[in-house]
Parts: C-alpha cells; sequence; structure tokens
C-alpha cells in the first residue's frame, strides 16, 4: 500500500532512500530515469542447456562453474524482494530452465505469490525438451502461459540448428503441455537462408493447432566464432511483406507490455508477434529487467552494464540492503540497446549470450 502521506507522495521515486521518508523506500513501485514502471522480472535460473542453438551458443560452450551458481532458496529471496517491489509477472529462463536440477520445488515456492495475489503471472520460455515430463506439474502450480522455441518443423534442419536437439521430442512436449492446459506461444528467431521458406508452413502449423506465433529478430549476442551475425539477419520488415502476398494484414494496437507488436492475419484470425530490435526499436515501452542465474541484475538486454544483487543477498538476511541496491540498480537503467546492423556490420554487440541472460 502506498502510505497516504501528501509530503511522502511527492517523493521523488528515483532519489536514493532517505531516512525521513523510507516509509516511501519501503513501498514505492520500481520506476527507471525514463519514466518506465518495472513490473516485469525475467530469470534464467542456469545457463547450461540440453541444446546448442546455433545463433544463441557456441558448440563447444563454456558453462559456469556449479559454485558460482545461487541456490534456489536465493534465486527465490530475490524475486520475492522484486515481488515485494512491484513485480507482477515473473518469466523463468536460462539456459534451458527445466534443466536446472530441483526447477519444480522452485516454482512451487514461487507460486505462494500467485496465490496471494502478489504476482499476476508466473510463466516460462523453454525449448520444450522437458515439458512431457514437467507440464502438468507446472500447470498444477499456477503457471498458464509458457513460450517454446521453435524455428523449424524440418527434422533435419531442427537437429542442425539445435546441434543436439530433436524435433519430435519438442513436439511431443508441446502436446503434453496443450494436454495439461498450457497456452503455447511458438517464439521463432527469423534466419536467414535457413526458415524463410518455413514461413507459410510454421504460420499455419500455428493456426491450426491454437498456438500463438512470434518471430524474432536474431540479436548480436556473444562470440559466435565462424558465424556472422549480418548471415543470419532476416530482417522482419521483410517477413512482414512476405506474409502480405498471402493474407491480409492488420495491425494491431494491442500491447503485451513487452516489445512485440502484433498483427492479424485476417483470413485465419491468427494474431502474430513481432519482436523487431533491429528494424524497429521498441526500447520506449520497456518494462522489463533481467537477472542472472549468480544474481547480476541487467537492466538492458542489450547493454553490458549490470548491478551485483549476490553481494547485499548475502551480505545480510535481512532485506534492506538488497531492495536498495535493486532500486539504485533501476534509477541507472539505459534508455535502450544499441544493436544495429544497417551498415552492414554488427554495432553494439554485447559479449554476453543470450543463454546467460536469458531472452
Ligand atoms: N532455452 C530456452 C529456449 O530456447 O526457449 C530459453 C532460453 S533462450 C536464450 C530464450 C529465447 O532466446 C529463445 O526463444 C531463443 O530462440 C532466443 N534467442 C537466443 N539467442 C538469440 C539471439 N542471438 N537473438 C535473438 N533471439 C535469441
Ligand atoms: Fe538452449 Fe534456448 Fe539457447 Fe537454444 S536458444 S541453445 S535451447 S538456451
Amino acid at each position: 500500500m502506498k502510505p497516504s502521506s501528501p509530503a511522502l507522495i511527492s517523493r521523488d521515486p528515483l532519489a536514493p532512500c532517505a531516512q525521513p521518508a523510507y516509509l516511501w523506500c519501503m513501498t514505492a513501485p520500481l520506476i527507471d530515469p525514463f519514466a518506465r514502471a518495472i513490473s516485469y522480472l525475467r530469470v534464467s535460473v542456469t545457463d547450461r542447456c540440453d541444446f546448442r542453438c546455433a545463433y544463441c551458443m557456441t558448440e563447444h560452450m563454456t558453462f559456469l562453474p556449479k559454485a558460482e551458481l545461487l541456490s534456489l532458496e536465493e534465486l527465490d529471496r530475490l524475486c520475492t524482494a522484486f515481488i515485494r517491489l512491484g513485480v507482477e509477472k515473473l518469466r523463468i529462463t536460462g539456459g534451458e530452465p527445466l534443466v536446472r536440477k530441483g526447477i519444480l520445488t522452485f516454482f512451487a515456492a514461487i507460486s505462494r505469490h500467485l496465490q496471494t495475489g502478489a504476482l499476476k503471472e508466473l510463466t516460462l520460455t523453454t525449448n520444450g525438451s522437458q515439458l512431457r515430463k514437467y507440464a502438468a506439474d507446472l500447470a498444477a502450480l499456477g503457471v498458464k502461459r509458457i513460450n517454446v522455441s521453435v524455428d523449424t518443423l524440418d527434422d533435419r534442419k531442427f537437429a542442425e540448428i539445435t546441434r543436439w536437439g530433436r524435433l519430435p521430442q519438442v513436439l511431443d512436449g508441446i502436446a503434453a503441455a496443450r494436454e495439461a492446459g498450457l497456452k503455447v506461444k511458438i517464439n521463432a528467431v527469423a534466419l536467414k537462408g535457413f526458415n524463410e521458406d518455413e514461413l507459410f508452413t510454421l504460420t499455419e502449423w500455428c493456426a491450426r493447432d491454437g498456438h500463438d506465433l512470434t518471430f524474432i529478430e536474431v540479436m548480436p549476442m556473444g562470440d559466435m566464432g565462424e558465424v556472422q551475425r549480418t548471415d543470419q539477419y532476416w530482417p522482419l520488415s521483410d517477413l512482414r511483406a512476405q506474409l502480405a502476398t498471402r493474407y491480409t494484414l492488420t495491425d494491431l494496437t494491442i500491447r503485451s507490455g513487452g516489445p512485440a507488436r502484433y498483427l492479424r492475419l485476417n483470413e485465419t484470425g491468427q494474431t502474430i508477434g513481432l519482436i523487431t530490435p533491429l528494424t524497429h526499436n521498441f526500447c520506449e515501452s520497456c518494462n522489463r529487467v533481467r537477472l542472472t542465474c549468480t544474481g547480476a541484475l541487467y537492466m538492458c538486454l542489450g547493454q553490458e552494464d549490470m548491478a551485483d544483487l549476490r553481494a547485499p543477498l548475502r551480505a545480510s538476511p535481512d532485506d534492506a540492503p538488497l531492495e536498495q541496491a535493486i532500486r539504485a540498480a533501476i534509477a541507472r537503467k539505459p534508455k535502450g540497446h544499441d544493436f544495429d546492423y544497417s551498415r552492414q556490420k554488427v554495432a553494439g554487440q554485447v559479449r554476453r549470450h543470450m543463454s546467460h541472460t536469458g531472452g
């Protein structure tokens, strides 16, 4: 609850906590320097994965030593602090979140915030490989919608792009999710020369099976060895033009509070999301921050700056220093990323891989 005193309400929410306004410090929402309210936290619970997608990782990826990972109890304490500060939506991601040992215990613990109503949504992004095992339990714990990454419906190409993944296992996982009552959104990274020819196959599959579908432009994250980002990049402006050759497109004004812009295909009635960090910067509406499995908080996916939350977390059982560190971090949230391929070369690249920060 917000304090009712006008003197407290008029306090600058970005000012560092000072004693006379301690009540405000405890209850003010997280607002960044560009007046964006931060209500969404993505948590990467592991950097490990059972796939090695060619746009996300190198084949011989070096992962963090397990000793560096926060325990699930520590991650719970961090998430709980964010929820106390006004985060209403939590997405669990990775790496592959469902390969983290004990992950269901973590979901079970976090779901108490759904029961109190403090948390409005608990969801996850997964490659789908473990869904047959976990979907029913996730649904029972209050997860309603999940994102599953599928870039191709061709077995051979799937094995090629994920290196270690197998499409039938993922499709079976998606079936399990649907049987458990979970709403599924398919995430497909648009990749030049790889899935351009599957645009309509993916779209029709989602229409037929009732999945939402979002396309994502490939972002310059992490050193990919020989792979050139500009060789992978298929601009969604082009993808959209391709869709328009077959469907009548209507731009929708709906916003999910995230980067996706939506359009409807009039003929099928389905909604397609487009995430366009390169062709159209969406940072003005950014409502999210990202926490890694080591307790680093990234205020922007496309910038190197981060805040270490592990130190205040471990320094004291009292959450006050942690909450102050979170507020200080939000006060440095940058305006946006600097990704750019427009001069035929990559600008704004960040060193860490997507699997480290969580997509
Ligand atoms: N392993 C899970 C999965 O694949 O859904 C969750 C983590 S993964 C890093 C989250 C999302 O990031 C996936 O949809 C993946 O396709 C996407 N992704 C990974 N690397 C990317 C990149 N360089 N550019 C754009 N999207 C990327
Ligand atoms: Fe793993 Fe997801 Fe990255 Fe693929 S995109 S390697 S499934 S973390």
